[in-house]
C-alpha cells in the first residue's frame, strides 16, 4: 500500500525501497534551468496533522520500516523545529529506523544555523542528497542554480561538520560544448574539497518543455556535447576526483550512456580504463531512445 501521494513524486535511485513521507510539496526554489521536476506544482508545507495521519498509517502497515525519506524537493527547507517534531514521531512510531534522509539545494543548508543542523542532527536526520549540478560559477548562473562553487563548499561543509552523510549530484554535459573544460576541472575542485561520500555523475537531456527557457536563460548559444564528449568528461572528472576520503563514485542513472561505479581512488584505473574502451567501441553503449533523465 502506498500513501496518497502528491504527483509527481521523486526520490533519489538509492531511495528505492525507502518509505517515502511527502512534508514539503515542490520545490522553494523551482528556477534551475534544466530542471522540470516539480514545475506543475506551488512549494508548500504540509501541515502537521496531515504528515502524523500519514505516519500513524504507515506504522500500523509497515512497523518494521527502516529507511525513510522526507520529500519532495527540498524537505530541509522546513523550520528546524517543524523537522525535529517529524524526526521525533517517526523514531516513536518506528522502532528500526536506520537511515532518514532528504534533498538538500546548498541554500537550505546555509539558511541553517550550525546549531540547527546540529539539532536536527540528534534529532536523527542522517543524509542529504545535494544536486550540486557543476562546481563553476559561469555554468551555474547561465542554468539559474542559485548557488556558487563557494557556496557549495561551505554548505556541504557545514553538514559534514555536523556528521551527514553526504550524496552529490553534478551533471556531465551541462557546460555545453563551449564550457566543458572548466564546467569538469572546476566540479572536480568542488567535489574534492567537499568530499562527499557518494558522488552520483547523470548526463544532460533537456524535456521539449525546457528547451526555450533553458537556451533564453543560458544567454549564449548552447551546444550539446556527443556521447564521445561525455566520456572525456567522465574521464577528467574520475582523473581529477582527489577526495580527502573515499568517494563511492556512480555513473549508473538513467540518463547515462553507460552505467558505470565504484569506488575511488581505489577503482580510479578500473574505471579510467573502462571509459578508454568505450570510447574506442561506441556500439557499447547504452541507446538513445533508452536514456532519460
Ligand atoms: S534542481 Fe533541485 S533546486 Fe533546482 S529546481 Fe530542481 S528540485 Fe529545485
Amino acid at each position: 500500500m502506498e500513501l496518497a501521494y502528491d504527483y509527481p513524486l521523486w526520490r533519489p535511485p538509492s531511495e528505492a525501497n525507502s518509505m517515502i513521507f511527502q512534508v514539503t510539496l515542490g520545490c522553494s526554489f523551482n528556477k534551475c534551468s534544466f530542471c522540470d521536476m516539480y514545475r506543475t506544482k506551488e512549494y508548500s508545507e504540509r501541515p502537521w496533522d496531515e504528515i502524523k495521519a500519514e505516519i500513524d498509517l504507515m506504522a500500523k502497515i509497515y512497523p518494521d520500516t527502516a529507511r525513510i525519506f522526507l520529500a519532495d524537493g527540498d524537505a530541509l527547507n522546513l523550520s528546524k523545529d517543524r523537522l525535529v517534531q517529524i524526526l521525533q514521531y517517526l523514531y516513536q512510531k518506528f522502532a528500526g529506523i536506520e537511515r532518514i534522509s532528504c534533498y538538500a539545494m546548498p541554500k537550505n543548508l546555509l539558511q541553517k544555523t550550525d546549531d540547527e543542523l546540529k539539532d536536527l542532527r540528534t534529532a536523527g536526520l542522517h543524509m542529504f542528497y545535494v544536486g550540486i549540478e557543476s562546481g563553476n560559477d559561469v555554468v551555474l548562473k547561465k542554468v539559474t542554480k542559485g548557488a556558487t562553487g563557494k557556496s557549495i563548499i561551505q554548505a556541504c561543509a557545514r553538514a559534514r561538520k555536523h556528521g551527514y552523510v553526504l550524496s552529490c549530484m553534478i551533471i556531465l554535459g551541462l557546460g555545453g560544448k563551449k564550457y566543458s573544460k572548466e564546467h569538469i576541472a572546476d566540479t572536480a575542485r568542488v567535489l574534492s574539497e567537499v568530499a562527499p561520500d557518494y558522488v552520483g555523475a547523470l548526463t544532460l537531456h533537456l524535456d521539449e518543455s525546457l528547451n526555450e527557457e533553458f537556451m533564453t536563460k543560458y544567454g549564449e548559444p548552447f551546444e550539446f556535447i556527443e556521447d564521445v564528449e561525455v566520456l572525456d568528461e567522465l574521464e577528467r572528472l574520475v582523473q581529477d576526483l582527489r577526495p580527502k576520503t573515499p568517494v563511492v563514485f556512480r555513473a549508473n542513472h538513467a540518463s547515462n550512456v553507460y552505467s558505470i561505479k565504484g569506488t575511488l581512488p581505489e577503482d580510479r584505473g578500473k574505471i579510467l580504463s573502462l571509459v578508454k574502451s568505450l570510447k574506442s567501441h561506441p556500439e557499447m553503449l547504452k541507446p538513445k531512445a533508452l536514456r532519460r533523465f
